[in-house]
């Protein structure tokens, strides 16, 4: 459980410049700073931007908002910070989430300890004396015991390989790279190149102020409606009152979400109870949708009803049939890429100053200085915005040169794809820990809770290590290569694998095709996770020998 008053067991021998470095100073890293203060461990977080918050900081883009409620979706270590901050909508907005990141910054005097506008960019592991000496983009080294790599799962923006992209005369911007002042639209010719999360969130914002808006669809996705509205106090006292029983709760359930699951098939009702249940769903909104059945994501017949209920839906939403019969998805079950929550998405496609322009029949050849050639015409624009997502989970860990044991890199590592025992530890990298890597629950879950029980157990383990005189853990080979196998028969249980997904790495031309994250569940890893620190790291080698003589001399 998250905690906010653990001491540490035992006062710190000097470990090199720091005890821990800190990669990303987002949720993950803010909260692990703190729990590593409370240790009594010395830490230092370096991070790119200049400012905390992480993906709220750097998704600015009109209509950025969160899909998992803001009463779940936020820390749950500090019961004064739960009870004491207000959100003012359910599902709140970037600009909110990037004021709470602030105000944990603030309350917890984490910015002393955090360096801003400095990127890691290698780290390599002395097995002398069990550190790791970190390189950045200013030129500092720092030497540390361990490195934890809260670097984000969706932290690289992802640049389309469209030619011409540089000749365009107008101005580009990337969804996850957003300018920090006001950007105006009003009377421009926009462009959206992309229809993920983020181009279903900005596109209805952006439709209101452009003069034009051209949407350049590739793939189809499905979304569904947030019902966003107002935080009443009713509803936000209703979770104050019992949040800590909420919050537990929420950690063993299977996304991390408290949410009302239907614990039945979806071929178990009739067509019309089907429809009704799919309407309340729908009325309800937002990623329960999901939670219709429970079997949505495992059996293809089951899902193929929920993909005829919102087939409808969005034939109902659009008034132009041809219009409609594009934004239908048809090539991935429902859920298999990560489901979209929106606000008056589809109803956009009603407005006379929208075009929908579909990529499978006029596939885009190149930007010109003056907008967007396609197969079938070039479509004149003053500003292109990108949504085309990121180099998701890996892509942000194999750009930092990274050297463990007897030479061993991550890149090499990994060419075949992310190897981990639990997400936590890749066997050749001792003692650097990843925040919500691949091989944990991460972005199939809220990512709070995930983030949280990550750090705990980090924290859990660093604080073991030193009360039992280890200096480096290392996960072992076959129990990493077990966990890798589990990792990919419980994916493949399911019908994730069926879509070319972020989550497959089918985004990213050449990046190995290996479903990323754990599928099993947070209640359950998080089981086994506890389970693995309570047999004394069980699948980890642990050693100290050598830093004890060092720390004799
Ligand atoms: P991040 O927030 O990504 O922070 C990582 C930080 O590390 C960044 O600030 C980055 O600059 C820094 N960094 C990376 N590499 C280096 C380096 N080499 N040197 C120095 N600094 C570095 N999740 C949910 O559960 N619910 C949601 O509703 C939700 N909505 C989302 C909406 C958007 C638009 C996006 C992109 C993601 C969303 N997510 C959501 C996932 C979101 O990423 C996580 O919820 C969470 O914010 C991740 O926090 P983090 O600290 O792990 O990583
Ligand atoms: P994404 O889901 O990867 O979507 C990228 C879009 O760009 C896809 O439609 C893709 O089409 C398209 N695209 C990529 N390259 C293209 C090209 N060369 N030409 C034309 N189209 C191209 O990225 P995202 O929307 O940024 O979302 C990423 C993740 O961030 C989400 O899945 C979610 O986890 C998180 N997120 C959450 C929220 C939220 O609601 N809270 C909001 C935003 C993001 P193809 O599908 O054909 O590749």
């Amino acid at each position: 459980m998250p905690q906010d008053d653990a001491g540490s067991h035992l006062s710190g021998r000097a470990t090199g410049d720091v005890d821990v470095i800190v990669v990303g100073a987002g949720f993950a890293g803010m909260y692990l700073l703190h729990r590593l203060r409370k240790l009594g461990v010395t830490a230092r977080v370096f991070e790119a931007g200049s400012g905390v918050g992480g993906t709220w900081y750097w998704n600015r883009y009109p209509g950025a908002r969160c899909d998992v409620e803001s009463m779940q979706y936020s820390y749950a270590f500090s019961e004064e910070l739960q009870q004491e901050w207000k959100w003012s909508e359910l599902f709140s907005g970037q600009p909110e989430i990037l004021t709470y990141a602030n105000h944990v910054a603030d309350r917890f005097d984490l910015r002393r300890d955090i360096t801003f506008n400095t990127r890691v960019t290698s780290a390599t592991w002395d097995a002398t004396a069990d550190v790791w000496t970190v390189g950045t983009d200013t030129g500092e080294t720092v030497v540390a015991r361990h490195v934890v790599m809260a670097t984000g799962c969706l932290s690289s923006s992802r640049m389309p390989d469209i030619a011409g992209l540089d000749s365009f005369r107008g101005r580009v911007f990337h969804t996850g790279q957003w300018p920090h002042e006001q950007v105006e639209f009003t009377g421009r010719r926009v462009a959206v190149i992309g229809t993920g999360s983020s181009a279903i969130q900005s596109i209805p914002v952006i439709a209101e102020q452009a003069g034009h808006l051209t949407v350049f669809q590739r793939t189809p996705n499905f979304s569904i409606p947030s019902r966003n509205g107002p935080m009443t106090t009713e509803y936000e006292q209703s979770w104050k009152r019992d949040y800590a029983t909420r919050r537990e709760e929420a950690r063993h359930m299977r996304s991390g979400v408290l949410s009302p699951l239907n614990d039945k098939s979806a071929l178990a009702d009739d067509a019309a109870a089907r429809r009704d249940n799919y309407e309340a769903r729908w009325s309800l909104g937002g990623t329960y949708f999901m939670q219709s059945y429970n079997d949505l994501a495992l059996n293809k017949a089951s899902n193929d009803t929920a993909v005829e209920f919102v087939h409808a839906k969005i034939r109902e939403t659009v008034s132009n049939p041809s219009v409609a019969a594009k934004l239908l998805p048809t090539n991935h079950p429902i859920g298999t890429k990560r489901i979209c929550v929106d606000t008056h998405y589809y109803e956009t496609y009603n407005r006379a100053n929208v075009t929908l322009v579909d990529l499978h029949e006029t596939p885009i050849n190149r930007i010109t200085p003056e907008g967007v050639e396609t197969a079938g015409q070039t479509y004149a624009v003053d500003d292109i915005v990108l949504a085309t997502g990121f180099d998701a989970m890996t892509g942000t860990l194999l750009r930092i040169d990274i050297t463990g044991r007897d030479g061993i890199t991550l890149r090499d590592k990994w060419d075949g794809g992310p190897r981990t025992y639990l997400g936590l530890m890749t066997q050749g990298l001792p003692n650097m820990f990843m925040i919500t890597g691949p091989g944990s629950p991460s972005v199939l879950s809220n990512m709070m809770v995930s983030i949280e029980q990550h750090v705990d157990w980090i924290v859990g383990c660093v604080d073991w290590m030193r009360a039992h005189g280890k200096t480096a853990i290392e996960a072992d080979l076959a129990a990493e290569n077990a966990w890798v196998e589990h990792v990919n028969e419980v994916a493949y249980r399911t019908l994730y694998p069926q879509a070319n997904s972020w989550y497959m790495g089918a985004n990213v031309p050449g990046k190995p095709q290996v479903f990323m994250p754990y599928i099993g569940g947070v209640g359950a890893y998080r089981a086994k996770c506890d389970e693995v620190a309570a047999a004394g790291y069980a699948g980890f080698a642990l050693s100290g020998a050598k830093a004890t003589a060092a720390a004799a001399e």
